[in-house]
């Protein structure tokens, strides 16, 4: 897209501001950010910067004021975080979401928001198409559903244009560690540190892992779409186990770290992989970037 005023709300995040990146040469792109995961520095000059909480509705006010279209990433986007404090993450990823829609309205601005393979829980058919059941383990799961149910309603009931991505597990530069959604940026931060990499449970759980320049891809397809009102997967619909990525990487950054098996986690889904027929039919979406190839650009070789 060229020529229009977008708002990517958390654009200072991991996956927003790769959607910046994308942008801000020929539109006029701001990024309302708390920069509560987020950083100022992973912002190229050329996007506005409204530092301020989504929900707070003078924040939210000054960054949908007079926007085409709104790419909505801002989120807690931790699982872990929303188990901790349910309420808390409730607030942001289910209210914050229900403000930008109804703010969205008056602006009649095109919506792509940022919805979850968390959403289907631990699903029963892999692949995992749209139509699978949404049975959400985590508060997280709840609060994505929500979110994707609504941008379907404020099309079919308000007329509003809008799009769910359904991410799987996204990777690429600037991910944060730590959770569950990070394991492959702990996995090489162990790598590459010569420490163990620890496999939570037999590491035969699996994984469609999708580079974050194909979640891009999806947002701009989603930007210009007709089809809109509707829901896609967003992955590769490959996938590997958790196992097979502790060797991948440990093969690829030429680390001598032990691959070692701790504590299963409570929850922990089996098996996820996306049937991605839709997106491909709908939205011409085509992963570029395989595993290999995503992890050689973030391995650092001792
Ligand atoms: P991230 O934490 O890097 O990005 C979220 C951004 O939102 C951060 O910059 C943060 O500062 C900002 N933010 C948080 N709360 C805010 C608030 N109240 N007001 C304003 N800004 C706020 O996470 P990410 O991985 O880039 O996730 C982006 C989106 O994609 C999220 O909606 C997440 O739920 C979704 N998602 C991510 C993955 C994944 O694998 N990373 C998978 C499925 C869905």
């Amino acid at each position: 897209i060229a020529g229009k005023r977008v708002l990517v709300t958390g654009g200072a995040g991991f996956i927003g501001s790769h959607l910046v990146d994308a942008l801000a040469e020929t539109n006029d792109v701001r990024v309302l950010d708390d920069l509560s995961t987020g950083r100022r520095g992973n912002l190229p000059s050329t996007a506005t910067l409204i530092r301020g909480d989504l929900c707070d509705p003078r924040a939210l006010d000054e960054a949908m004021d007079g926007v085409d279209v709104v790419f909505h990433e801002a989120a807690n986007a931790s699982v872990t975080r929303s188990v901790d404090d349910p309420v808390g993450s409730h607030r942001v990823n289910t209210a914050g979401t229900l403000g930008l829609f109804e703010r969205a309205r008056e602006e009649d601005a095109r919506v792509v928001v940022a919805s979850s393979t968390a959403i289907y829980g631990d699903p029963t058919t892999i692949p995992v198409t749209e139509a699978e059941p949404t049975t959400p383990v985590s508060p997280y799961g709840v609060e994505k559903l929500t979110g994707d149910h609504y941008a379907r309603l404020y099309h079919d009931l308000y007329g509003l244009e809008t799009v769910a991505l359904r991410y799987f597990n996204v990777y690429g530069p600037r991910q944060a560690g730590g959770e569950y959604s990070g394991v492959i940026t702990t996995f090489l931060e162990q790598a590459c540190a010569g420490q163990d990499i620890t496999v939570e449970g037999d590491g035969s759980q699996v994984r469609d892992f999708v580079h974050v320049e194909d979640v891009v891809q999806a947002n701009l397809l989603a930007a210009t779409t007709d089809r809109v009102g509707e829901a896609y997967n967003v992955g590769t619909g490959r996938s590997v186990s958790i196992l097979d990525l502790a060797e991948l990487i440990r093969d690829l950054s030429g680390s001598r770290s032990d691959i070692v098996h701790v504590g299963a986690r409570a929850g922990d889904v089996q098996a996820s992989r996306a049937d991605i027929t839709k997106a491909r039919d709908h939205l011409s979406f085509e992963p570029t970037v395989s595993l290999r190839e995503g992890l050689g650009g973030l391995v650092r070789r001792p």
